[in-house]
């Protein structure tokens, strides 16, 4: 029998503080964002999880955060959704939203116009902005790129300085307005109870998970990214469900 040991996971500090993205990290990424499934373990050990950290669970992910309660209701203390565009500090909290503008209408509509010409683009609506999707066909991301990037052109702005920007996601390219990120979300909800005095722990599996990353190890906490430390969201799921049961320290 060969010997291959599961690869070592980390343990929870004292007194941690859960900050985890959802797809790429706690589900599966499927064939479009509608399509994931909840497998029935996560919700059990996200509850036990929140038990055991003084309810200090928070799920901080792009989708918007009707997405998160229709996905795991009542599951994580706090969600932020839309990279930070909008925030939940408790449930059955008013949803806080950062005051950003919303992209012209204009650029949707010349978005659809592109997206159109390809079967395999769908476009996702945000409140603030809408995401091209392209995993069914992964080819055409540079040229989906460009597209969006000569939309979004204006000659008289510097491109560092304008109020929304493209973001790269997993598949996909987000128009937003720039001011929140994921970064700004994990400052935001370890400013609160319960979570203020925690160490945060955040997990992600992508790009814009970085900022979140950033801030969880500024704040002396640890950010791990998923298929450096996990694999993939199964080896989170087994982690998090480890953890859950009181054998993660
Ligand atoms: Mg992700």
């Amino acid at each position: 029998m060969p010997l291959i040991a599961a690869p070592p996971t980390p343990g929870l500090p004292p007194n941690a503080a859960l900050l985890l993205d959802l797809d790429g990290t706690l589900l599966d990424i499927a064939a479009t964002p509608d399509s994931v499934v909840v497998p029935p373990d996560l919700p059990r050990s996200l509850r036990a999880l929140r038990a055991m950290l003084g309810d200090a669970v928070a799920v901080v992910t792009g989708r918007p955060v009707e997405q998160i309660d229709a996905l795991l209701p009542g599951v994580p203390y706090a969600v932020a959704g839309e990279h930070g565009g909008a925030i939940r500090h408790a449930p059955g909290g008013a949803l806080e939203r950062a005051n950003l503008p919303a992209p012209p209408d204009a650029w949707r509509a010349q978005a659809e116009r592109v997206a159109a010409g390809y079967s395999g683009v769908m476009i996702e609506e945000k409140a603030r902005g809408f995401v091209l999707h392209y995993r069914a066909m992964p080819e055409i991301g540079p040229v989906l790129r460009q597209a969006m990037l000569s939309i979004m052109a204006d000659p008289n702005r510097d491109p560092d300085d304008a109020p929304f920007e493209l973001m790269r996601a997993h598949m996909a390219w987000e128009v937003k307005p720039r001011g929140a990120d994921k970064g700004l979300a994990v400052r935001h909800i370890m400013s609160r109870a319960p979570f203020t005095g925690r160490t945060p722990i955040y997990v992600g599996d992508d790009v814009t998970d970085e900022d979140g990353i950033r801030v969880a190890r500024t704040a002396g906490g640890e950010g791990y990214r998923v298929q450096e430390v996990f694999g993939d969201p199964a080896g989170v799921r087994a982690w998090l469900a480890r953890l859950a049961e009181g054998n993660g320290r």
